[in-house]
């Protein structure tokens, strides 16, 4: 078998980057493979990268929270600002606006959450969600509706009541840049990447793990295989023959993101994410002046689970829906003519946290299910399955005795154990992109 790597790492989106430079600290040789032509062309370049701390649990909202300062030091978690010859992202840390509602419980338990990690956040009153967003129409819709319902874009008798602003919370414009950074700094610890390199077989050597099969035929060889494969995740599962033991599985849900011009009146200067579960929506400012639309999935709307190597990539009537539920906030807003926007997939497991585990296959590990909600994770998800797989590879059985993590910023350790395969379904969880 030609070529021996410590690991090989099955995608080369913002996960498989991340795990190549933790692993890669580590003093391991690692190579990442992706069948794409060049790292972060995965669902990593559709996302909306928005950085947000709270999540349903607080295990959740202590990862995304630590993860706000990763972004924040971000040359600093990259080993140098001169890493990549593109230039760094921009952590634009704007805050973000959730509209308190009855389906969030008009906030409660997250800001008690909040609370509990010492995540700063302010509340907001109609008037003062008007003074930030002065387009906003701050009056309820609830339940959230399709456009053919008649009640569609019909006022509640009671308005909105607040909104909390979470402030270790904001976007990065370009997720794709992201993922070239954090490829370039694990070159710079060792890391070797290949494209158009399609893995087709998970090899064995008796009952473990001993390398890949490109589709070209070509074999490398490694004790050690991560999934990283995103949406593809359950097909690599099922080439390692891993999927029918674990718990929680993966697969591929199909989603539309409208970008649409900024609508008269919008202030870029005290604009910020919102998340709004009274019309099932979330937005940010885009670049060159555009606001971008993506869906909380609200019951109302079908889920469009689908191959990820077919299905439809075009708008279909969903990006005029999540427009048109935006119109009931900013009527003026109208909805334009050419439809512009992202369409793409999330990988999402039973209850939309993510798998950061090891395998029933001794050497294969997986790093999957991300649930529409782990970019601004990735940093430190790459760190734990680093930590995961040494501990795994140097004689620890994860499953009876998972790994404790500490996240250094906000001074806070969880068991492992959360993110584990073999888990009953986080019934805590909201079951949506909210994680
Ligand atoms: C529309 C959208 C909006 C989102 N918004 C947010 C957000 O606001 N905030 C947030 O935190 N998260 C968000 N997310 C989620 C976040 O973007 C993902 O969790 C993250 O990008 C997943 O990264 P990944 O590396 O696991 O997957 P990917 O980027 O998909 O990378 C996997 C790679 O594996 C490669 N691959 C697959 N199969 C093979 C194979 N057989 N051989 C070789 N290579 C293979 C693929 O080509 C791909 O490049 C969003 C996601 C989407 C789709």
């Amino acid at each position: 078998m030609a070529k021996t790597f410590d690991a090989i790492i099955i995608g080369a989106g913002i996960i498989g980057c991340a795990t190549s430079l933790a692993l890669g600290r580590k003093g391991w040789k690692v190579l990442n493979l992706d069948r794409l032509p060049a790292a972060g062309y995965g669902s990593t370049s559709g996302s909306c990268a928005i950085i947000r701390p709270y999540y349903s649990t607080l295990d959740g909202s202590a990862m995304a929270y630590e993860s706000h300062f990763y972004w924040k030091h971000w040359a600093e978690y990259l080993g140098g600002a001169d890493v990549d010859e593109r230039g760094l992202i921009e952590y634009h840390n704007v805050g973000s606006l959730v509209m308190k509602t009855e389906a969030n419980d008009y906030l409660r338990p997250t800001m008690a959450l909040m609370d509990r990690l010492d995540s700063p956040y302010s509340e907001l009153s109609p008037d003062e969600i008007r003074e930030k967003l002065p387009v906003w129409n701050t009056e309820s819709f609830y339940p959230v509706k399709r456009p053919d319902d008649p009640q569609f874009g019909v006022a509640n008798d009671q308005p909105l009541t607040g909104a909390v602003l979470f402030h270790a919370a904001g976007y990065i414009s370009d997720p794709q840049l992201a993922t070239h950074n954090i490829m370039r700094a694990a070159e710079h610890s060792g890391g070797k990447f290949r494209y158009n390199a399609k893995v087709v077989e998970i090899r064995r050597d008796g009952e473990r793990v001993c390398g890949v099969t490109l589709e070209n035929g070509e074999t490398i060889g490694s004790p050690v295989v991560l999934n990283a494969a995103g949406p593809h995740s359950s097909k690599v599962n099922q080439m390692a023959d891993v999927e029918k033991t674990m718990k929680v599985k993966t697969r591929a849900l199909r989603q539309e993101v409208a970008h649409v011009p900024l609508p008269e009146g919008y202030r870029l200067d005290t604009a910020c994410v919102t998340s709004d579960s009274d019309i099932g929506l979330y937005t940010r400012p885009e670049q060159g002046d555009a606001l971008l639309i993506g869906s909380e999935d609200p019951p109302c709307d079908p889920h469009e689970w689908v191959d990820p190597d077919d299905y439809n990539r075009d708008f279909s009537d969903q990006w005029r829906v999540q427009v048109l539920r935006v119109c009931q906030r900013v009527p003026r807003l109208g909805v334009p003519n050419r439809m512009r926007g992202v369409v793409e997939l999330y990988d999402v497991t039973e209850d939309w946290i993510p798998i950061y585990d090891r395998s029933d296959l001794p050497g294969f590990y997986l790093a999957i299910g991300t649930s529409g909600n782990q970019f601004k994770n990735a940093p430190i998800a790459g760190e734990l399955m680093a930590d995961i797989i040494e501990a795994t590879q140097n004689g620890n059985d994860q499953d009876a005795n998972p790994i404790d993590f500490h996240l250094k910023h906000i001074g806070h350790t969880f068991s492992s154990g959360f993110y584990s395969r073999l888990r009953e379904v986080n019934q805590d969880s909201s079951f949506s992109v909210l994680g």
